[in-house]
This record gives structure tokens, C-alpha cells and sequence, in this order.
């Protein structure tokens, strides 16, 4: 009887590995674990996993399989999972061209040659983005149904989530009011808007490594090509395609763009808070700062540093300096709003830019800031940890960041001779 599928309501967590040889599913369950930390649950036959999969719904989000198996030496296992709804990854041995041809017809991820231990660093990958995949949101814009499914069933098997545009001016409304698309799939002559005329707009707003996209046409052959490239997609498929040439590349510009947002997040944040670093309070800073020119509103610029931060690394040694450090970035990032700009100067020394404060606010604010701090109790281990900070204002703006900045920083030193714990404002 064939099982019904049940649309999952819980996000599945688990991989299903059908392996024979169990030193080798070992080996994989073990890496699975270290290296993504997922649970594995191993079966060595086919009736072992059917009876399983009879009794247990929406647990796996990737199968590694074994295509010959004591009780199935013919691929009945991928049959099974597959019926299942479980995206999944077959272990082959030699591959023929006429093996490789059932395998993708078969609706498989990806299939992978056994004889060679390195591929389980591919195959390690392949899981973590099928999990990735479960919260990555792929958007298709074609006028064609056939070709839209076609795509849609192939995104399926890999776990994305997809939405669907018919033409280019849906797409572009979608992708304007969807943050969360990370791909788009375009083709070509479409009516409303063509693929061409989408990926200009598009580029408009987003970058190539914000918003990849993918130019999909069977007309017009290499000229098509360069023009969607030249226009700003990323990449382009030829139809009719190869199954594995489409995941390759879609696989590749979506890693390429997560690539390249965890450097700039990496380049932009202070590796010990997660806050903003000086390099980047000076880059979103200036942009604030030209803002505010225009607007005419008031800018706010603070200093704030740690009071006698050099006696708790000696007290409670550096690791716990660090978690005070950590503590104090977080009271102020909640604090502040999110156009403001919260960053980590260096060392103990943090430094905010406020834009649209109400002069007659400005005070409330820093001395609530000042006085949460001194009533926060920091709890490190078994540790209770008091500190207090001195803060300096510059409360207007001034003819650039800089000098806004310079008269902040005269102010907190004001502020610490001044016997510390207390905020100065400038006049
Ligand atoms: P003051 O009240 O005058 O600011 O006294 P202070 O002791 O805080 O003096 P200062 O600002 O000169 O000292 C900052 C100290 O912060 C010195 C340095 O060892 C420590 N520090 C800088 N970066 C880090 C860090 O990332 N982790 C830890 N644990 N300590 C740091
Ligand atoms: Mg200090």
C-alpha cells in the first residue's frame, strides 16, 4: 500500500542513514554529529527502515542511502525515501551513465561514489544545506506553468522554500516586499516585464551578493547568456537542462551570498559582543551623520567607558573581563533604538550615535543609561559582578562626525576626572 504523505507542522532535525556496512554508517553518523551537531538514526535493511517509516512522520530532513542492500539490491531504498518526502543522497558504487540516469530520475539530491572517504566532507555538506534550505526562500518567475513546476518540483526535493511570479513585475513586487527571498530564478520573455528589464530593477535595489539571480531561458542560446550577465545576474541556465547542472548552480550562488554576508558581518561586528566595530560606527555613522544634515534634526554622539576596568581583569582575570565587556554591550544595544548606532570603540570604551533626540531628552537618556548599569548585577559563574561607567555627550551636531566625536571624548574625560560614574554634557 502506498503510505500517504503527511505535510509536516514541526520542523524536521534528524537524518536517516540505510547503510549495510556499519562501520561506515558509523563513520558517518559520528561526522554528522561533530560536524553539525544532528542526531542520526542508522537502519542496515530496507524492511527495518519501511517499518520505521510506517510508524514515524516527518522526522528526517536528509537521507544518506545505501543502494544495495541485503533485502534490496536494486535501489528500492530511494524509492521508499523518496515516497517519503525525505531529500535524499545515494551512496553509489561504480557509476554508469544508464545508473546516473535512474538515480536522477529518481528525484534524488545528489549521488555520491562510496569507494572514496573524502566525499564525506561533500556529503557532510550537502546535509548542512539541506537544512539550510528548510529557511531559504527561492523565488521562480516564469509565464509558463510547465516550466515553473518543473522547477518548483526540483527546488522541492532539495528542501527550499518557493514562491512563484508569473512575470517580472510580480517578481519585482515580491522581491520589494519579501526580505527573506535569497534567490531568484528568472526567465526570459515574459509578458508585463521580461527577465532582462527584472534583473535590471532589481539590481537597482539589491546587490549581486544580496540577491543572486539565476537568468533561465531556452531562446536566444549564448546571446541571452551575456545579456542577462551583463544586465546583473549572477549566472544563467541554458533549458533544457541537466538536473545536476540546475543544483550545482543554485547550491553555488546561494553559498557565494552567504559567503559573502558572513564576511560582512564578520568585517562589521566586534568579535567579542557582536556589536558594531569602530571601522563600522564610522561607516554607518557618516551615513547617519549626512542623514541628519539633511533632515536638520539632532545628532547625539556618546563615549562611554568601563570605570576602573583594569581591576576586574586583575580581580576576576581576563575570560571574566571579557563577559563584563559582553554585559555592557548588550545593556546598551537593547537600550538604544535601531537607527541609532551602538558600537565597541576598542578595549572598555563604547561609543553611540543618536539620531532625532529631543534636546530635552538628552539628559533623561544618558543618566538612565549611567544609572542601569550601576544597578545591574553582572552574574558570571559564581561571580556577582558591580561596575559603573562614566559618559561623555556631545549634544549637538557639529560641522563633522569627528569633531563630534572629539568633543564626546573631552566631555568623558571630564566626566572620569570628575571622580567617574557620572555623565558630562557638552554645552
Ligand atoms: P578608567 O576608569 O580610567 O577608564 O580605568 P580603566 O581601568 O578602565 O582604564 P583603561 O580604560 O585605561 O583600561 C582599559 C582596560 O581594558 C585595559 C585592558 O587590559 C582592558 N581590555 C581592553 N580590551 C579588553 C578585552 O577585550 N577583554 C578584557 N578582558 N580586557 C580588555
Ligand atoms: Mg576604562
Amino acid at each position: 500500500m502506498v503510505k500517504q504523505i503527511i505535510k509536516c507542522t514541526t520542523r524536521p532535525t534528524k537524518v536517516l542513514i540505510v547503510e549495510d556496512s556499519l562501520t561506515f554508517a558509523g563513520i558517518l553518523k559520528r561526522c554528522i554529529k561533530s560536524s553539525l551537531d544532528v542526531e542520526s538514526l542508522v537502519f542496515d535493511d530496507y524492511a527495518s527502515t519501511e517499518e520505521y517509516l510506517k510508524n514515524n512522520d516527518c522526522e528526517f530532513f536528509a537521507a544518506l542511502l545505501d543502494i544495495n542492500l541485503p533485502d534490496a539490491s536494486n535501489g528500492e531504498i530511494v524509492d521508499l525515501v523518496v515516497a517519503n518526502k525525505i531529500p535524499s543522497i545515494v551512496f553509489t558504487g561504480e557509476l554508469s551513465d544508464d545508473l546516473r540516469d535512474i538515480m536522477w530520475s529518481k528525484r534524488i539530491v545528489d549521488y555520491v561514489p562510496k569507494e572514496n572517504f573524502g566525499n564525506i566532507e561533500h556529503v557532510i555538506n550537502l546535509v548542512d544545506r539541506l537544512r539550510k534550505n528548510i529557511n531559504t526562500k527561492v523565488l521562480v518567475v516564469d509565464d509558463s506553468s510547465t516550466s515553473r513546476n518543473l522547477c518548483r518540483a526540483l527546488l522541492d526535493v532539495c528542501n527550499f522554500q518557493i514562491i512563484e511570479a508569473v512575470n517580472g513585475q510580480e517578481a519585482l513586487d515580491l522581491v520589494n516586499s519579501d526580505d527573506e527571498i535569497r534567490l531568484v530564478i528568472a526567465d526570459h520573455y515574459m509578458p508585463v516585464m521580461d527577465g532582462l528589464t527584472l534583473v535590471k530593477e532589481i539590481r537597482r535595489k539589491f546587490s549581486k551578493s544580496r540577491l543572486p539571480i539565476i537568468g533561465l531561458s531556452g531562446v536566444g542560446g549564448a546571446t541571452t547568456s551575456a545579456y542577462f550577465l551583463k544586465a546583473g545576474a549572477n549566472d544563467y541556465i541554458h533549458k533544457p537542462f541537466l538536473t545536476e547542472e540546475f543544483y550545482c548552480r543554485v547550491s553555488h550562488n546561494i553559498e557565494n551570498s552567504e559567503y559573502i554576508s558572513t564576511i560582512k558581518k564578520m568585517s562589521d561586528n566586534d568579535y567579542l559582543t557582536g556589536i558594531y566595530n569602530r571601522r563600522s560606527f564610522f561607516k554607518y555613522g557618516e551615513k547617519l551623520f549626512s542623514q541628519q544634515q539633511r533632515s536638520e534634526a539632532t545628532l547625539v554622539a556618546a563615549m562611554i567607558d568601563i570605570d576602573e576596568f583594569k581591576s576586574f581583569n586583575d580581580k576576576y582575570g581576563h575570560i571574566i573581563g571579557d563577559e563584563v565587556i559582553k554585559a555592557v554591550a548588550e545593556s546598551l544595544n537593547s537600550r538604544f533604538r535601531t537607527g541609532d548606532v551602538v558600537s565597541r570603540f576598542g578595549g572598555d570604551e563604547f561609543c553611540v550615535l543618536c539620531g532625532d533626540m529631543k534636546p530635552s531628552e538628552i539628559q533623561k537618556v544618558f543618566d538612565s543609561v549611567r544609572d542601569d548599569i550601576e544597578n545591574k548585577t553582572i552574574v558570571v559563574g559564581e561571580h556577582e559582578i558591580f561596575l559603573t561607567v562614566s559618559i561623555g555627550v556631545c549634544t549637538k551636531t557639529m560641522s563633522s562626525l569627528d569633531e563630534m566625536i572629539e568633543v564626546a571624548d573631552k566631555m568623558l574625560y571630564e566626566a572620569k576626572n570628575k571622580g567617574r560614574n557620572q555623565v558630562c554634557y557638552s554645552d
